[in-house]
């Protein structure tokens, strides 16, 4: 769906914790996102305008980013996009942007600290980088930012 420039890393993130496939290379050259969102047809975020320019030019979809903190950043966003799909959040991994699957207790003991297997039975987990997400404090206190700003 989005192509997140570089500098834009916390709000790539965000985006992928509320569900949305989210591209981000900290190191790609412009005339390789510009081919790449050709190539796949996602949606250019940057905060430079001349690389905005440049997609609009070429017939690319782009949304400069006028905003440095990514709270303002994403309610910018949500201007132009519906960032609302509830039942997508937290079903994609932060860092590697693929689905999360839902595991065992077995699967996840060794790796969660005790307390969080007391309080918590569901939990998912990345099928790439193995990180285990579940609806602890962390999530919770991402879940009020976003209801604050409206999602
Ligand atoms: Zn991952």
């Amino acid at each position: 769906m989005f192509f997140v420039d570089r500098m834009l890393g916390k709000l790539a993130k965000k985006l992928r914790l509320l569900g949305f496939d989210t591209m981000y290379i900290n190191n790609i050259k412009e005339e390789a996102i510009l081919q790449l969102c050709q190539q796949t047809g996602r949606i250019l975020i940057t905060r430079d305008k001349t690389l905005h320019r440049k997609a609009i030019k070429k017939g690319l979809k782009s949304f400069l980013i006028n905003s440095e903190m990514w709270r303002d950043q994403l309610v910018e966003l949500s201007k132009v996009f519906d960032l609302r799909k509830k039942d997508k959040i937290m079903m994609r991994c932060s860092l590697c942007n693929v689905d999360l699957v839902i595991s065992s207790n077995e699967q996840i003991r060794k790796k969660v600290p005790l307390y969080v297997q007391e309080t918590q039975d569901v939990f998912y987990t990345c099928p790439i980088c193995g990180r285990v997400y579940w609806e602890g404090t962390h999530v919770q206190h991402i879940f009020e930012e976003f209801r604050r700003l409206g999602f």
